[in-house]
């Protein structure tokens, strides 16, 4: 239902093998896609990852720190370079306006789209973005002001009673179809009601993603109704405790103790500092989370691929 392509990992600078925060999430049933964040480079990487500029439906900007941002002009000159004429909704702090008018103005662009932007501190309710998605902003704890944003994939799905109409003797075939297409129809002298025939199943799937916070606790009221939270995780906690609170960011330890009280069932960490992009730094995260915390959890690399289904059960993509 919903499909994620992480598209950077690292948190402040990128590395050799991990480019600065930027996250796409596919509507897994059509080509609609939302990305959060969009640091230096990110377009490489979309490019890299064969998503289009083109169905990418809203950008979601967490905060104005420059690993979060810098790749976002380049990104939508590109996308009018190739021809995109939809408008496109950015979800941002109202700084990213400003910034992207004052680019625009300064180095004669001229983007052939409208932008839609929304300001996150406006953004009291829920934003409908297509029939199937909708953003909710949740505000979050950092050195400038820092938002979450629930990604929403909700569906309809019909579904034929076929055991009532197997127990009224009814054949397989035309009759089935048309109830099926809601036509109500004429059966042994009988009219079968296509509404009487036809259940209609809410499939949902709600998954968090968390910009720069440290404060997981923020989240706790919309926690409890999502299956899945993406959340950074810059350091182990011994090294949070070094380097000390003013960077505001969260330890392995603080969101996996989080994850554990909310009975959440899925996390996946990413904006890991550096020094823990390692095989050895890499593995203390993940100690660190498992001793804290029961649930599915995963460390996400640049373009791992995971697929949330509507039972809330999230599952790793193998690359081809
Ligand atoms: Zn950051
Ligand atoms: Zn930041």
């Amino acid at each position: 239902m919903l499909h994620f392509t992480f598209l950077g990992t690292s948190s402040g600078v990128p590395t050799l093998t991990r480019n600065v925060s930027a996250l796409a999430i596919r509507n897994s049933k059509n080509k609609d896609w939302i990305l959060v964040d969009a640091g230096e480079g990110t377009q490489h990487r979309i490019q890299q990852a064969k998503l289009s500029l083109q169905s990418l439906v809203a950008i979601c900007i967490t905060h104005v720190h420059g690993d979060h941002c810098y790749g976002l002009v380049g990104l939508l000159a590109s996308a009018g370079m190739n021809a995109r004429n939809a408008p496109l909704t950015i979800i941002a702090p109202k700084e990213i306006q400003q910034w992207i008018e004052a680019t625009a103005q300064l180095t004669d662009l001229h983007l052939p789209y409208s932008l839609n932007f929304i300001d996150v501190n406006q953004a009291t309710q829920i934003l409908r973005i297509t029939d199937e998605l909708s953003i909710r902003v949740h505000p979050l704890s950092h050195r400038v002001p820092s938002f979450a944003f629930s990604i929403i994939a909700q569906y309809t799905q019909k579904k034929l009673d076929t055991q009532a109409l197997i127990q009224l003797g009814v054949p397989k075939g035309k009759v089935w179809g048309d109830l099926q297409q809601g036509l109500d129809v004429q059966f042994n002298e009988q009219t079968l009601k296509a509404v009487d025939f036809i259940q209609i199943k809410m499939q949902r799937a709600h998954a968090i993603v968390g910009g720069d916070n440290d404060r997981p606790e923020l989240l706790a009221q919309a926690c409890q109704d999502a299956q899945l939270l993406i959340h950074e995780s810059t350091y182990t906690q011994a090294i949070l405790d070094k380097v000390g609170s003013g960077p505001m960011h969260s330890s392995a330890k603080m969101v996996a103790e989080f994850a554990q009280q909310q009975g959440l069932s899925n996390l996946i960490l990413t904006h890991f500092s550096p020094r823990h992009q390692d095989n050895a730094g890499q593995q203390a995260i993940a100690e660190e989370i498992r001793q804290f915390y029961q649930g599915n959890f995963f460390l996400a690399h640049d373009f791992d691929q995971f697929g949330l289904d509507e039972t809330g059960r999230l599952s790793k993509i193998d690359k081809p």
